[in-house]
């Protein structure tokens, strides 16, 4: 009998324990590359924008260019500004299926309301009400410098792309906080969840009343007079735009020794960006492979730049024509059926303050290598994809041949609480789909944390998945 207890059992262990000083050095190099990407790609627009360039970069062509089906032909198609898909074609016919990754470009925020300019007249301030994007912890939104990104349509037609405070040099916006000399009445009794509420994360754009003593409120009129002079907009403008306020934090890394690396957007940007590089790095590959990065994963995948919604099929639909011009409705069936998805999604890492959210054995830890999920979802699996013990197994086995480190865990303790990704709206085409992806510690926040090891590990993982058979 065997006394060598490795072979036997599971055992955790850090990605580091593992890297020598050469594999450490490209951990940072790439980290660097992608802290790039995050602080340029601060929207799902300009996430896409940065994308689309880098694609471009490495021959990337838009669909519609494609005339015919070439085996190792890149090929991508952006789906209303706010989607990226990005294919190389297999030497294998598409109808047995593709190898996908989907990740998801929006980020938690806070998007402007249709009408959200007014003035506080007793205090001569012009400020901004908002609408919150995703799971967010309010109280976090307050004392950070905010920039103000978008697009807006004017009354003509015409666009106009806002990025306010995305250069240095830029004025910045924020949510401004009651000190604590007064808080203790009607701040500090609050439940946490209501330290602000809602209709409190209203952000400061303005101070300088117009000249015109008569006119009313001069100080948001003094804002529209420049949004005017500047862009050509007024106030209706606003009605149809996308504005979204989002934390000016860059990047950095953290610690003596840089082993993680702060910044805003790793759920889920990590996951796009390494599976956009990894596909970058396909060769030939057998079967099709397919990186899908979407929008709209934080609010339930709704809308039509939503995985929920048809772009991923039409997308496999233009592939297949290439192929064959005439092919049946059963054959492009047949290849969402042969589909292997891995759904790239962050989940949570263990923080030391809080630990008792989580049951250890099945918990995630930064630094330890890209986690496999077999399920998410909430009390009794609700909501969860659930994916098959053959997929986990052709999963792990892509792994382990190729010695990407893994972890595997859940979310939370059993009824802690939980989240979902666009996993099941995947598994609901036939696909087969395991979530996959880094753990993150403060997801959600202003300022989220990963490990530097898991940004590369979780490129290798990803570039093995689209490699394997
Ligand atoms: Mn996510
Ligand atoms: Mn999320």
């Amino acid at each position: 009998m065997s006394n060598d207890s490795s072979k036997l059992m599971l055992e955790n262990k850090s990605v580091w324990e593992r890297a020598d000083a050469k594999l450490r050095e490209r951990y940072f190099g790439f980290a660097k590359e992608y802290a790039g990407f995050l602080d340029v790609g601060r929207t799902e627009r300009l996430a896409v924008d940065r994308l689309k360039e880098l694609a471009e970069q490495q021959g990337f062509l838009p669909v519609e260019k494609v005339k015919s089906w070439k085996a190792g032909q890149k090929i991508y198609a952006i789906n209303r500004g706010k989607n990226i898909f990005l294919a190389v074609l297999g030497q294998e016919p598409l109808e047995n299926g593709a190898n996908l990754v989907a990740s998801h470009l929006d980020v938690p925020r806070l998007d402007l309301k249709q009408r959200p300019l007014y003035q506080d007249d007793e205090l001569g301030q012009a400020l901004l009400r908002t609408h919150y994007y995703g799971g967010v912890k309010k109280y976090q939104w307050v004392n950070i410098p905010l920039g103000l990104y978008g697009k807006v349509i004017l009354r003509d037609g015409r666009e106009v792309d806002l990025a306010i405070g995305h250069d240095d040099d830029d004025p910045c916006f924020v949510i401004t906080d009651i000190l604590p000399h007064l808080n203790k009445k009607d701040q500090a009794d609050r439940k946490s969840g209501e330290t602000i509420k809602g209709e409190e994360l209203v952000v400061l754009c303005g101070g300088i009343p117009v000249d015109d003593a008569e006119a009313k409120s001069r100080v948001k009129l003094a804002v529209l007079e420049h949004l005017n002079k500047k862009y050509g907009m007024d106030e209706e403008d606003l009605i149809s735009s996308e504005i979204e306020m989002v934390p000016l934090i860059k990047s950095r890394f953290i610690g003596f020794d840089r082993s993680f690396l702060g910044g805003y957007g790793h759920d889920d940007r990590i996951c796009s960006y390494t599976s956009v590089r990894a596909i970058f790095d396909v060769k030939d590959p057998m079967r099709t492979v397919v990186a899908a990065c979407v929008d709209k994963e934080e609010i339930g995948s709704e809308g039509n730049t939503g995985m929920q919604a048809m772009f991923l099929w039409n997308f496999l639909g233009d592939l297949m024509a290439l192929n064959k011009p005439d092919y049946s409705e059963a054959a492009l069936r047949r290849c969402l059926s042969h589909t292997r998805v891995l759904s790239a999604d962050t989940n949570a890492a263990v923080e030391p303050n809080f630990k008792g959210v989580h049951e250890m054995s099945n918990a995630g830890r930064a630094g330890y290598g890209i986690m496999m999920v077999k399920y998410t979802g909430h009390a009794g699996k609700s909501g969860a994809s659930d994916a098959n013990a053959e997929f986990v197994g052709r999963v792990r086995k892509i792994f382990n041949d190729n010695n990407i480190p893994w972890q595997c865990g859940a979310m939370g303790k059993v009824d802690e609480g939980g989240g979902g990704t666009v996993a099941k709206f995947l598994a609901r085409l036939g696909m087969e789909v395991l979530d996959c992806g880094p753990a993150v510690m403060s997801l959600h926040s202003p300022f989220e944390v990963v490990s530097v090891a898991d940004i590369y590990v979780s490129y290798q993982g990803y570039l093995a998945f689209y490699q394997a058979g």
